[in-house]
């Protein structure tokens, strides 16, 4: 009896097994198609000053409109992407639409004149030799500020081939790039490595940004402590994932130069962002997008 019922369960999960595989297998011969058939999307989400709530910047973060399947979020299809290695053009896709479209705003939005943009790289781009090349190219094709870009790591990128990325890292720097290390705290890298990274920011992952203004004492301690880590390595700070007004509360406490989250916006697709910039406190209040 336990043996049949062994079997049987056996054989439920090889079906969702191949299931799941046979979907995986459409998705990438789908995706690399998907540039070209016009279905991917950059939305952009505010980065807003906790002291002001004002808004200095935008993470560029990609969406994939599927003809039959509608939204697909990046945690689904940027692991297929990063395995059959189609991140390089849609990494390279996903940087000109956000360069071009922050461009367009810091020249033509009213008081956006100083607004960043970032955008999350993957592995395979930081490994990539044209990568240097294709973000130069970006700059002067949009004429954006070099300044103005952050783009975000995360330590178990650099972990992977830690000189060939610190390589890169610093041809970024030289090219005037900034750089940010995302979702912090959930890494693996030593402590004694992130004193060496050129960066210039540190995102709080949200994990621990979620616990804030609840009933756990840690939460606050353990960000706290993240904020006075980026005070002592004279980095920028920005706290990812902020939904509530106790969350903001918080972090106005504990000091948090910059925040990000639902409480503001969730990521806005580009014609709305003009609107948005124009509302009156950047257009808190107004839960729109996806
Ligand atoms: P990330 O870079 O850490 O981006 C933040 C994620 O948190 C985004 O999810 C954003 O929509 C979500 N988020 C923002 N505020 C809140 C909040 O208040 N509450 C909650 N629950 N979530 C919030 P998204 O857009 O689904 O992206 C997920 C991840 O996919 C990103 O995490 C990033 O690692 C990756 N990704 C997105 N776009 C790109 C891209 O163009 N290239 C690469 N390589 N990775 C990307
Ligand atoms: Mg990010
Ligand atoms: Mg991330
Ligand atoms: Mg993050």
């Amino acid at each position: 009896q336990a043996k049949d019922n062994g079997r049987a369960q056996a054989m439920v999960f090889s079906e969702e097994m191949h299931r799941k595989a046979s979907s995986r297998l459409d998705l990438d011969s789908q995706l690399a198609r998907a540039l070209d058939k016009d279905e991917l999307r950059v939305y952009y989400q505010p980065i807003v000053e906790v002291s002001t709530e004002d808004v200095v910047g935008f993470e560029a973060l990609v969406r994939w409109v599927h003809p039959q399947r509608g939204l697909i979020l990046p945690i689904e299809f940027i692991p297929v992407a990063e395995e059959t290695g189609m991140i390089i053009p849609i990494g390279e896709w996903v940087l000109r639409q956000s360069l071009a479209q922050a461009q367009k705003w810091r020249t033509e939005a009213p008081g956006a004149e100083d607004l960043s943009i970032s955008v999350n790289l993957s592995t395979l781009q930081l490994q990539d030799p044209d990568f240097l090349g294709v973000v130069e190219d970006a700059l002067t094709q949009t004429g954006l500020d070099p300044m103005a870009l952050h783009l975000e790591i995360t330590e178990t990128m650099v972990m992977n081939d830690v000189e060939a990325a610190m390589g890169t890292l610093h041809g970024l720097r030289s090219l005037g790039v900034r750089l940010s290390i995302d979702d912090f705290g959930t890494g693996y890298a030593a402590l004694s490595y992130l004193s060496r990274l050129p960066v210039q920011t540190i995102k709080i992952d949200q994990s621990f940004v979620k616990g804030l203004g609840g009933d756990d004492p840690h939460a606050s301690s353990i960000v706290d402590a993240i904020v006075s880590l980026a005070r002592a390595l004279d980095l920028d700070v920005i706290a990812e994932g902020v939904e509530s007004a106790e969350q903001l509360r918080e972090l106005r406490r504990i000091g948090s130069r910059l925040a990000q989250g639902f409480l503001w916006s969730r990521p806005l697709a580009p014609e709305e962002i003009p609107e948005w910039l124009g509302a009156p406190s950047g257009g808190r209040g107004q839960r729109r997008g996806l």
